[in-house]
């Protein structure tokens, strides 16, 4: 498979799905530059190879027309800065004019296009669209993980013109290797640690996760689901009461795969959802009512930092409590620095999830843990177990056929599994 070490970019044009989503401001600069510092390994690959780069992305949620608070003109002198270079710029990704411009680029420049969601075919993933930005370049690189769950124009359906000459991009690279290596060979004990507010929306990440792990630990306010279901008193806690069932179906099927389900023993809980309500600890199990779990408690922080620190492998996706506010975010912060110190202990330790990852970046530890994602809900639908058609469609025309054919046999399901391994 090509890469960007391997690929030979000299005189060639390289078109690179970059995600410059970032925040802009009332004054129309760049808030916060993570996003574009994160790509900048990757065209400065290639810059130095030899090629050029046209870099496109989305920004916003533009209706499919112009609106200058989504213009990526308004990335162009932040990511100028960050480059060290001039960076051009094309008022439209597609069409004469800026056909024009990257006939005329040379080795080492950098040319920035215009919103790709100003047109509508972008998110449509039309494909005559995609032609267009196909034929501004030689060759076409992926490095927008955040992306690569839709099938849009620049980030799916574009590959199909580059039949050969399609790679990842260093981000994108290295977010499937750490998740590649969490959910195909992780070394073992490896535990799961789920939190954050709702149950309903990471059930399928539980159940997938449930064939891979050995210690799956549940905190946030997902808990209460659980402990409901199994007859506790959970007072004004956050519950899903169309959930219960299902909570219990996860303990059964958690048994039956020989999986240790660990739920908190005891909690944090306050009288309102305040910073400064009244707090008390008591077991997870009985709250009085009116009252409402926000934290673990410590015991359960105790539990559950015994279990990461055995732990080889670790997974880490949503706050064990509502660590925004500082009366309840002990739980998260704790476990947070148990990961860190069980990473430098040799453990391999991935974070996804917007707010654990909030989580981490508060607490300073992002240079302690192995891998923080920024795929957001990509990251979860890969660890879900679907296919990401971004990544397909770098990775192998295969899966095309296959899909069509609604992998009937087991030749299906063994290629899904090379494809999921880098
Ligand atoms: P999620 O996006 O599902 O990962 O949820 C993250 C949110 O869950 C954070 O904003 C937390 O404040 C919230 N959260 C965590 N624990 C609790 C809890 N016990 N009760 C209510 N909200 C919680």
């Amino acid at each position: 498979m090509k890469t960007i070490d391997n690929y030979d970019f000299t005189g060639k044009k390289a078109i690179i799905r970059v995600d410059f989503n970032v925040p802009i401001n009332e004054k129309l600069e760049v808030g916060d530059d993570t996003r574009i510092k994160a790509a900048l390994p990757t065209i400065k690959k290639i810059l130095s190879s030899g090629g050029a780069t046209i870099l496109m992305s989305h920004l916003g949620r533009p209706k499919g027309e112009y609106e200058e608070k989504f213009s990526l003109k308004n990335i162009v002198p932040r990511l100028s800065e960050l480059l060290e270079t001039e960076v051009k710029f094309a008022k439209d990704c597609i069409g004469e004019e800026t056909s024009k411009i990257v006939n005329e680029l040379k080795p080492g420049d950098v040319l920035l296009l215009e919103n790709l969601r100003f047109h509508k075919e972008e998110k449509s993933g039309e494909e005559t669209f995609a032609k267009k930005l196909a034929d501004l370049a030689d060759v076409y690189v992926n490095d927008a993980f955040g992306t690569a769950h839709r099938a849009h124009a620049s980030t799916t359906i574009i590959a199909k013109f580059f039949p050969e000459e399609k790679m990842f991009g260093y981000l994108i690279g290295n977010e499937l290797k750490s998740m590649d290596k969490v959910l195909h060979r992780p070394e073992k004990p490896f535990t799961a640690i789920m939190g954050g507010a709702k149950v309903s929306d990471k059930i399928q990440v539980i159940e997938n996760l449930l064939d891979k792990v050995d210690n799956l630990i549940i905190g946030g306010g997902m808990t209460y689901t659980f402990i409901k279901a199994r007859g506790g008193k959970i007072g004004a806690s956050l519950v899903e009461e169309d959930k219960l069932e299902m909570a219990n179906d996860l303990i059964k099927k958690a048994e039956a795969k020989n999986v240790k389900l660990y739920l908190p023993v005891d909690n944090v809980i306050a009288d309102k959802f305040e910073n400064d309500a009244k707090t008390e600890e008591t077991p997870v199990d009985e709250i009085p009512d009116g009252w409402m779990g926000l934290d673990i408690g410590q015991k359960t922080i105790e539990g559950f930092s015994e279990i990461i620190k055995h732990s080889k492998t670790i997974l880490w996706n949503g706050p064990m409590g509502v660590f925004e506010m500082s009366s309840f975010q002990k739980g998260t912060e704790t476990i947070a620095k148990v990961i860190a110190e069980t990473t430098e202990n040799g453990a391999f330790s991935l974070i996804g999830g917007g707010d654990s990852v909030a989580a981490i970046n508060k607490y300073n530890l992002k240079d302690k843990v192995s891998y923080v994602s920024t795929g957001g809900g990509a990251m979860l639908e890969y660890i879900e177990g679907k296919e990401l058609p971004g990544v397909n469609a770098i990775r192998e025309d295969l899966t095309i056929e296959r899909r069509n054919e609604g992998e009937k046999n087991e030749e299906g399901k063994k290629l899904r599994n090379k494809n999921h391994v880098l």
